[in-house]
C-alpha cells in the first residue's frame, strides 16, 4: 500500500485479504501459536492471554514505526511478504524459527522453513499464484526470554538495524544467548550463540566475539538504501546484537 501510495508501484487490481476471517485469527495448538497471515501488529498486541502470541514479535509489534495507523494496517504475513530488509518482522520471525504456510490453487499447501523464505531483497520463495495464509510459529520453552534491539536514523525512520536474542539455560547452568540480525544485512541472519554465566560477563569481549562473526559474513550480506550505506550497517549491526542480549538479560531480571 505504501508503493501504491507513493505511486513507485502501480496494479490495475487490488485485493483486499483482511475480509477473510481465518487470515486474522491467532491460534494456539500444543506446542504451536498460528498466526494468520493478515494478523496486525494491534491485534498481537492486544491479545489478553500473552501466552498465545510470541512475546518476542509482541516486543517488535510495540516498537514499529509510523504510529497506531501503521499498527493497525500493517501485517506481520505482509511484512514478511514485502521482505523490505530495513524492516523488523524478518528477523523476529527467523529467530523464532516460523514455517511459512503458502497455498497455491493448483498445487495446494507448501510448508516453507524461514529460513528458506526470504531469498534477497523485497524476494520471498512465494510464486506468483502463491499466498502466504498462516504462520506456525514454535512456543518457547519454559524459561525463554527474549531481547530485542531496533537502531534507526531518526524516530520516524525505518530500521538500519535490528537484532533478537533469545536467552536460554543450559543443562551446564549457563546461559546460552541465540543472537539473530536483520534490517542491516539483505536477508534476515543468524550470527551465533554466544555463552555467559551471567549478565556482568556481557562486556567488551562480547562485543568483540560478535564484531567477528558478524566480519566474516559473506561479502554482499549487508543492505544499501536511501537510509545508510552497507558499511555502515555493518559497523551497528554488532551494536545491535550486543544491544540485544543485554535487553534479554534485563527481561530476564523484570
Ligand atoms: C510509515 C511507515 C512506517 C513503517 N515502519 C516500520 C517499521 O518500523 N518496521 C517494520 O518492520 N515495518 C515498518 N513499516 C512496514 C509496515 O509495518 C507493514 O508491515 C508493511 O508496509 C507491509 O504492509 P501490509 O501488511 O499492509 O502489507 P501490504 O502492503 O498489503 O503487502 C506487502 C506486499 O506483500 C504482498 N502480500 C501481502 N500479504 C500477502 C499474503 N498473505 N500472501 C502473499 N503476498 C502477500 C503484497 O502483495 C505486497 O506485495 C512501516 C510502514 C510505513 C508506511
Amino acid at each position: 500500500m505504501s508503493q501504491l501510495n507513493d505511486t513507485t508501484r502501480t496494479v490495475t487490481h487490488l485485493i483486499d485479504l483482511s475480509g477473510i476471517r481465518e487470515f486474522r485469527t491467532i491460534d494456539q495448538c500444543d506446542q504451536t501459536v498460528t498466526l494468520g497471515a493478515a494478523v496486525t501488529y494491534t491485534s498481537l498486541l492486544s491479545v489478553k492471554n500473552s501466552q498465545c502470541a510470541p512475546p518476542l514479535l509482541r516486543k517488535i509489534a510495540g516498537w514499529i514505526t509510523g504510529g497506531p495507523q501503521i499498527r493497525n494496517q500493517g501485517t506481520i504475513g505482509g511484512s514478511a511478504c514485502y521482505a523490505n530488509p530495513a524492516s523488523d518482522i524478518p528477523t523476529g520471525l527467523l529467530a523464532l524459527e516460523a514455517r511459512m504456510v503458502c497455498v497455491s490453487a493448483e498445487r495446494g499447501v507448501r510448508i516453507v522453513d524461514i529460513d528458506k523464505f526470504f531469498k534477497g531483497a523485497f524476494l520471498t520463495t512465494l510464486a506468483d499464484d502463491e499466498l502466504l495464509t498462516k504462520i506456525d510459529v514454535p512456543v518457547d520453552r519454559p524459561g525463554d526470554v527474549w531481547g530485542y534491539a531496533k537502531l534507526k536514523t531518526a524516530e520516524s525512520s525505518w530500521p538500519v538495524a535490528v537484532a533478537a536474542a533469545r536467552l536460554r539455560k543450559a543443562a551446564s547452568g549457563a546461559w546460552l544467548a541465540h543472537v539473530t540480525i536483520g534490517a542491516s544485512t539483505v536477508v534476515p541472519t543468524h550470527v551465533g550463540t554466544f555463552e555467559f554465566s551471567n549478565d556482568n560477563d556481557v562486556g567488551r569481549e562480547t562485543l568483540a566475539h560478535i564484531q567477528e562473526c558478524v566480519n566474516s559474513l559473506p561479502a554482499g550480506s549487508f543492505w544499501t538504501d536511501e537510509l545508510v550505506s552497507d558499511s555502515y550497517r555493518k559497523r551497528v549491526a554488532s551494536s545491535a546484537a550486543f544491544k540485544a542480549i543485554l535487553d534479554a538479560f534485563a527481561e530476564r531480571g523484570n
